[in-house]
């Protein structure tokens, strides 16, 4: 027969002389035991709490310090970049302003150069309207050459666009194309004396004629020089024609860009042969008394299209300069 674990149990308790007997069932063992076992249950998981919990609680703390630290790291580097970003947008405005000012000034100077270069043809420019090839038209024949080869002009529709001062760029970059094309004009234009001599003998226009007496045109202008003075071209060219042409003796034509041409006579000598290029200044002759002459002298004249003009005022305009 199987042995019950939890029988009824009695207990004898003596008081002093007085002996007490007391029954203890089956079912209060059972209610003891799981006392017990509730109480050590209850024990153990509130250890198990307290240590594991501590360490949760270090693991956290620690987590937390280090988020701490790395954002103190970070609001450190957001410091130094937001000074770094203020520093350059400072550089920025101050390099803008640098920017600004040279600009400034280059308009200023292009602007009195272009006003200087404007008063080098104020002398010949009534002549040219005159000869229905005012300034504007000849830059424009300047302008329509530089086509090629001709100054640089950056593409605005570029980076350079979003520059804060495009404007005034762009009115500076008009303004240099302006200036270089009156420089080329001048460069183009026969100006200055072609020899070194500058007593006029003869004036343009009607004279008297000193072989016959009668009035008659002077197309060109007479400059008194002794016999072989050497005599340089006013413009650049090329050479039309260069021989010994009846009244002008010997005599040489020179085609100029812009619609100039300029003619040289009664030389004695002749430097140059048709199709040579030449250069402003380059030596083409000699003067002399050939043709019709009463003298050794060098007879100059300026063509625009093909109207002889006064050569006057070009002989009188120095290139890059404004009073003349
Ligand atoms: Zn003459």
């Amino acid at each position: 027969m199987k042995k019950k674990r939890f029988q009824q149990k009695k207990v004898i308790v003596c008081c002093g002389e007085k002996m007490t007997s007391l029954t203890i069932r089956p079912w209060m063992q059972v209610g003891f035991v799981l006392v017990c076992l509730a109480a050590a249950y209850w024990v153990l998981q509130t250890s198990v709490l307290y240590f594991f919990s501590n360490d949760l609680i270090r693991t956290r703390e620690i987590a937390l310090a280090e988020k701490q630290s790395e954002n103190n790291r970070l609001k450190k580097e957001l410091a130094y970049y937001q000074n770094r970003v203020e520093q350059s947008e400072k550089l920025a405005l101050d390099i803008q302003q640098a920017h600004k000012d040279i600009l400034d000034k280059v308009d200023l100077l292009v602007s009195e150069e272009i006003k200087n270069a404007e008063g080098g043809f104020e002398k010949v420019e009534k002549l040219l309207k005159e000869n229905g090839a005012p300034i504007s038209t000849l830059l424009q024949k300047v302008k329509k050459e530089e086509n090629v080869g001709g100054p640089y002009i950056p593409d605005m529709s570029s980076a350079l666009l979003t520059f804060p001062y495009a404007q005034k760029l762009t009115t500076v970059y008009d303004k240099v194309d302006y200036l270089e094309s009156l420089v080329t004009l001048s460069d183009q234009m026969p100006l200055g004396y072609p020899i070194s001599e500058t007593r006029i003998s003869a004036a343009f226009g009607s004279r008297k004629d000193p072989f016959t007496g009668k009035r008659a045109r002077h197309e060109g202008i007479d400059i008194a020089a002794a016999l072989k003075t050497p005599v340089h071209a006013t413009a650049p060219g090329v050479v039309k024609r260069a021989f010994t042409n009846g009244a002008y003796g010997k005599f040489i034509e020179i085609e100029h860009e812009a619609g100039f041409m300029t003619r040289y006579a009664h030389l004695s000598e002749i430097l140059v042969k048709k199709g040579d290029v030449i250069q402003t200044g380059d030596k083409i002759g000699l003067t002399g008394n050939t043709g019709r002459s009463t003298g050794p002298h060098l007879h100059y004249e300026i063509l625009i299209g093909k109207n002889p003009v006064n050569p006057y005022r070009f002989l009188r305009t120095q290139r890059g300069k404004s009073n003349v």
